[in-house]
């Protein structure tokens, strides 16, 4: 298993939820990690204190992951206060629950540029110096709605399924660069998005129950350090099985 010490990881969304529990995660390893943040500046920096008060690295950094713009200066900050980024998790999302017939245009756009776009974004951002370094970790944070269509809505499964789609063409464009691309797809894990979407029963998860955002952390964690592994998409969804 590879070493995570000293590497530079960027997690999108890493100020609230699963992204919190990756980026405490891999502090933990050793990394050096920026945490992306949109609105929730005081979580980001309290997520950092936390890495830094174990002895690790952090920055907290804004940028609406969605935007060209604030994509390239999140980059180049990293880049000067940490270094190139060797580890991106490509986390950040929006879930809006609505039924069929409510889903608008400008709902279903608006989905696949934050939780869609922006993972072409980040990553076409940072696959070159990957590439120069030849070692690179990239993951997405799916869902179990890309396979089963989910409990969200048309525009939030499309999204997450289009992920997968991203996550194996880097996977097999770039494998022999020593660059793995893989994707988790969790189902109900406790977090604000869950209890955003209102009235959503842990019994209708076999191991009723939701899951926690450690669980998905330490799988993260797993799959970062096999370079192995590379084109995958994990599912941790208390025993939902995508159809
Ligand atoms: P969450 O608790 O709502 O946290 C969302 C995170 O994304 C926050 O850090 C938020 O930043 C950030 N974010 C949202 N839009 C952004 C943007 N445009 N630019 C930058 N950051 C942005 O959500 P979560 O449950 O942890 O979900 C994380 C990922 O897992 C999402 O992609 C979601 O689709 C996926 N997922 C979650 C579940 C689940 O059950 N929870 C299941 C399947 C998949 P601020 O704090 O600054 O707003």
């Amino acid at each position: 298993m590879e070493n995570l010490k000293n590497k530079i990881a960027l997690i999108t969304g890493g100020s609230r939820g699963i992204g919190r529990s990756i980026a405490l995660a891999l502090g933990k390893e050793g990394s050096h990690v920026a945490v992306n943040y949109q609105h929730s500046e005081d979580k980001a920096e309290e997520v950092c204190e936390m890495i830094k008060e174990n002895g690790g690295k952090a920055i907290a950094v804004q940028a609406d992951v969605s935007e060209e713009r604030e994509v390239k200066k999140m980059i180049n900050r990293v880049r000067n206060e940490l270094g190139e980024i060797e580890i991106l998790i490509n986390n950040a999302g929006i879930a809006k629950k609505q039924k069929v017939e409510d889903v608008s245009l400008q709902d279903f756009d608006k989905a696949i540029k934050v939780n869609l776009r922006s993972g072409f974004l980040v990553t076409q951002e940072v696959l070159p110096a990957m590439r120069r370094k030849k070692w690179g970790r990239i993951l997405m944070i799916s869902s179990v709605a890309a396979q089963t269509g989910g409990v969200v809505g048309v525009d939030y499964a499309t999204s997450k399924a289009g992920q997968l789609g991203m996550m194996r063409y880097y996977a097999k464009n770039l494998a022999e660069e020593n660059i793995t691309a893989n994707a988790i797809a969790p189902a109900l894990i406790d977090t604000d998005m869950v209890e955003g979407l209102g009235g959503v029963k842990p019994e209708i998860i076999p191991v009723k129950r939701f899951g926690k955002p450690e669980e998905v952390a330490s799988l993260s964690i797993s799959i970062l350090k096999n370079g192995y592994i590379t084109g995958q998409t994990f599912n941790i969804n208390g025993g939902m099985q995508p159809s």
